[in-house]
């Protein structure tokens, strides 16, 4: 028999995480669960800990650190806590790493596992979103593999096993549109979180939904795709695509185009990563085309999403714009969730912060962080004006 391969689910307590380890939890043979880690929620984390036998459970926030070591007391597993800890995690070495915690707060422990050289499974589009070029930079020097976990990433990463990177023409970005696709830019300004959390094909955690609902999602996404797939940012194309079935399109040279479908369920993704380059077993329904029916597709508009603009002027401008939108986005979806502002004001302050923050050069993790904590700094300045 084989060895079990070692593996680690940072942000283990969200969606990404939850279905990584449902599949984790099927084949208990195949792995070994070394690190699993959370920011806050100490009792879900704990439970996961325990449920599936980890060596070690970090949780970010240490002021919890009491709580963790308590819920953990005798069960043999390990309790850290804070920023550290989680890098520390991340240099535990698993065989595979999953890097699911939401926003700028993954991408340090994302850059440790990346740095062992090993396969790091990446669903925090925020990471590499802020930190592109230092990202890939330590993605080849260390030789590991970096899979991505993002639907649209997979499908383009499982496309191209047909052609190459050289010989493709043009990537197409899949998007569903969100809750808000028909809504006119004047139905959007009434619109509550509790609406734009409700995604009509997938369910996932709170800051990606908000997410999908500006389509900023898919501006973070093309960024995402735009140090993926390095073809220039002009080959890559956005289509809207409700029903969410085809994930992602790569035309060919020859006008070949590989599109990979499924039904909208992260598992599947997820699950290409675990076995990558093999294929596993998932629990996931199977596409039934002929029930569906149908397939639609029609062009963003830019007008009533203009995430999808300012993520383009992002790449454009290069250097830390990218992290500076994402900042300004963190900042903002989170004080629409908190009911502090309204959802047209989250791309009004990105915009803003855009506009005013100092993007300078990235070179290394600390320009990144110290970037992303200066455009912060702008948006929360522009919310509190904004409140009052
Ligand atoms: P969730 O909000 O469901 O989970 C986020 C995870 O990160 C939780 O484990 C949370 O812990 C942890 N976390 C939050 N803040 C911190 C912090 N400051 N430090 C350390 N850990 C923290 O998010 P999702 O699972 O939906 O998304 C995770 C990532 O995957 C995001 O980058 C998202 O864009 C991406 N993604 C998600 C998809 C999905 O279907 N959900 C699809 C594609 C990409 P706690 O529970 O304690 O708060």
């Amino acid at each position: 028999m084989m060895a079990p391969r070692t593996v680690s689910v940072f942000g283990a307590t969200g969606s990404v995480g939850t279905s990584t380890l449902d599949l984790i939890a099927r084949e208990p043979e195949a792995f070994e669960v070394l690190a699993v880690t959370a920011g806050d929620d100490v009792e879900k984390l704990a439970a996961i800990a325990i449920a599936h036998r980890a060596r070690r459970a970090v949780i970010a926030n240490e002021a919890r650190y009491g709580d963790l070591k308590a819920a953990l007391d005798g069960s043999g597993i390990e309790a850290a806590a804070g920023s550290d800890a989680l890098i520390e995690a991340a240099q535990m070495g698993a065989d595979w790493t999953m890097a699911a915690i939401v926003g700028c707060a993954g991408l340090a422990p994302t850059l440790a596992a990346v740095a062992n050289g090993k396969t790091v499974a990446l669903a925090n589009k925020e990471a590499l979103v802020s930190a592109g070029d230092v990202m890939m930079a330590a993605v080849a020097r260390s030789g590991a593999a970096l899979l991505p976990v993002d639907s649209e990433h997979n499908a383009i990463f499982q496309c191209l096993a047909s052609g190459g990177l050289d010989a493709v023409r043009k990537i197409t970005l899949t998007a569903s549109g969100g809750p808000f696709r028909t809504l006119s830019r004047e139905a959007m300004r009434a619109v509550t979180p509790a609406q734009a959390v409700k995604h009509p094909n997938w369910s996932m955690g709170r800051k990606i939904s908000i997410d999908s609902a500006t389509m900023m999602n898919k501006g973070l996404e093309l960024i995402e795709a735009y140090h993926l797939f390095p073809i220039g940012l002009d080959k890559f194309s956005i289509l809207v695509h409700p029903q969410s079935v085809i994930h992602s399109m790569v035309e060919y040279r020859d006008r070949s185009t590989i599109a990979q479908l499924g039904c909208p369920d992260m598992r599947i993704p997820i699950a290409s990563t675990l076995a990558w380059p093999q294929r596993m077993e998932t629990p996931c329904e199977a596409l039934d085309l002929a029930t569906l029916g149908r397939l639609d597709f029609e062009a963003p508009d830019e007008v009533r999403f203009p995430a999808l603009r300012l993520a383009r002027e992002a790449i454009e401008a290069g250097g830390g714009a990218p992290a500076v939108l994402n900042a300004a986005n963190e900042i903002a979806v989170g004080a629409f969730l908190d009911g502090r502002i309204g959802f047209l004001d989250i791309g009004r302050i990105v915009e803003d912060v855009l506009a005013r923050a100092e993007a300078g050069r990235i070179e290394s993790l600390e320009d990144v962080q110290a970037i992303d904590r200066s455009a912060r700094h702008i948006a929360e300045r522009l919310t509190a004006e904004l409140i009052n």
